[in-house]
């Protein structure tokens, strides 16, 4: 029979989940809405639920569970989430099986399953960074995710890179995550276009037909407000859009300054990016490697490079923890390389 352990990647808006053996076959994917308006105990309950789900799903009972949550974690307890709201929930808690779980911080396992199965394979010292809704960093030091000494350690996106710049949402001004996450591009961009068409008079700029103002290729009406999206606007950006252009600039700009400063510090043999962000392939990567080198005068620069794992990485890294529990640490050593191209979570 195959052995296997339930993995479970829990984000504020879904769960991801899987049941992965011991050889890295991915046996099954599955995804449950998270119910985090209901509150805390709700998500808890919904958590447990999909365990059993996926256990009665599985050949047998399960080896092991791993779960990468967000928030202050350890290896056994939910310390605290304020996008979920919980406060020290035991591992125990997750699940009604009588098996061995382990928890992990979401980006931080991210980070290990690139580490061991995905592009940061070969890399002991490295950041893995996501670029998404926000910007997570998981600092990647002898081969292990690091969280620092109270659990708070890659927390990059909060860095400031313009100290005396716009307002980020954590109460600090000028952080990186206000220039440089997907979601801060669309919306810079969308803020710009208003502040240019105030000065104008009161009306956006000029369309070049009719009653809307194309972004992105998506022709809108004159009078709605413009959201954008990260892609958009670096496709805008590339096509020589002077707001587009000044948006992204401004996010390549923040990025360099924040990865020069990690670099400086910590001396990874790469920096591994992914996330929403990482979908704009070398419009991001070149011009991003080109001024973190110029940013740093007496030393190379190290490779960016692209995660290889996708939304996947939580996932399958809540699966190595998941064999970590069971008293297999080394598990996705030996792993195929085809982990890489299974079915994504529907
Ligand atoms: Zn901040």
């Amino acid at each position: 029979m195959n052995t296997y352990v339930i993995a479970l990647d829990v984000g504020g808006t879904s769960m991801k989940g899987g049941l992965v053996s011991s050889s890295g076959e991915v046996l099954l994917t599955d995804r449950r809405p998270t119910p985090r308006a209901e509150g805390p105990l709700r998500v808890v309950e919904a958590i447990r639920a999909f365990i059993d789900e996926l256990a009665e799903a599985g050949p047998g009972a399960p080896s092991g569970v791993g779960l990468a949550v967000p928030g202050l974690v350890t290896s056994d307890t939910a310390v605290y989430s304020s996008n979920i709201g919980w406060k020290d929930v035991p591992a125990t808690d997750f699940t009604s099986l009588e098996v061995p779980v382990r928890l992990g911080h979401d980006v931080r396992t991210g980070g290990l399953a690139e580490r061991v199965l995905g592009a940061g394979r070969s890399e002991p010292d490295f950041l893995f960074l996501a670029i998404g809704t926000g910007i997570a960093g998981a600092v990647i030091i002898a081969g292990e995710p690091y969280g620092g000494s109270s659990g708070w350690g890659g927390e990059i996106g909060h860095i400031p890179v313009y100290p005396d710049g716009e307002r980020c949402a954590c109460g600090a001004t000028g952080c990186l995550e206000v220039y440089a996450s997907a979601t801060s591009v669309g919306r810079r961009y969308g803020e710009r276009l208003s502040r240019t068409a105030s000065l104008r008079g009161g009306t956006l700029p000029p369309p070049a037909t009719g009653g809307t103002v194309t972004a992105g290729g998506i022709e809108t009406p004159l009078d709605t407000t413009i959201t954008t999206s990260a892609e958009d606007v670096v496709a805008l950006a590339m096509r020589g859009d002077p707001e587009a252009s000044a948006v992204w600039d401004e996010a390549l700009e923040a990025l360099s300054i924040a990865l020069a400063s990690y670099t400086l510090l910590l001396d990874p043999s790469s920096i591994v990016i992914g996330g929403g962000l990482a979908e704009a392939g070398p419009a991001l990567f070149e011009p991003l490697a080109e001024r973190l080198q110029t940013r740093l005068t007496f030393r190379a620069a190290p490779p960016l490079r692209r995660a290889a794992l996708g939304v996947n990485a939580g996932m399958l890294g809540a699966a190595l923890l998941g064999w970590q529990a069971a008293g297999i640490p080394d598990a996705g050593a030996t792993w195929a390389l085809d982990v890489l191209t299974s079915p994504s979570v529907p």
